[in-house]
């Protein structure tokens, strides 16, 4: 039994995703249940399971996430209205899926705090 995560399969070709961008390190794609007009995920290829597991060879590649999520927000066209960038971290974070991503949301007036 395979004990990939929903996101590696998806990185895999082995089910389907809206992919919006690609890389070496990491892919971009639609979330399955939006939360916002865009809701897209940018997932690393290496399978961090969570901010909280990360290390410091994982440095340059959580940059990137970051530094992929500016490209996407203009590729998208949502950089100028703005966005949000969301991490969830375990149980009281919200993680549901253990291989690290980072939201990015748009289209609408984002509240504070979240829920
Ligand atoms: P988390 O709660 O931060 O772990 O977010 C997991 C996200 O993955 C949720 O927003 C889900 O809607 C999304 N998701 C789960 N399965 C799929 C899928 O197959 N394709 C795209 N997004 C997915």
């Amino acid at each position: 039994m395979s004990d990939k995560t929903i996101f590696e399969m998806i990185i895999d070709r082995e089910i389907p995703a809206d992919i919006v961008y690609e890389d070496d390190i990491c892919i971009c794609f639609h979330d399955i249940a939006p939360q916002a007009p865009t809701h897209l995920l940018v997932v690393p290829k290496k399978r961090i399971v969570r901010i909280a597991d990360a290390s410091i060879e994982d440095q340059a590649t959580l940059g990137h996430l970051l530094l992929t999520a500016q490209k996407v927000a203009q590729q998208e066209g949502i950089s100028e209205s703005g966005f949000r960038t969301v991490i969830n971290n375990g149980k009281d974070g919200g993680e549901a899926v253990p291989h690290l991503h980072l939201h990015i949301l748009a289209g609408r007036q984002m509240l504070w705090p979240p829920g």
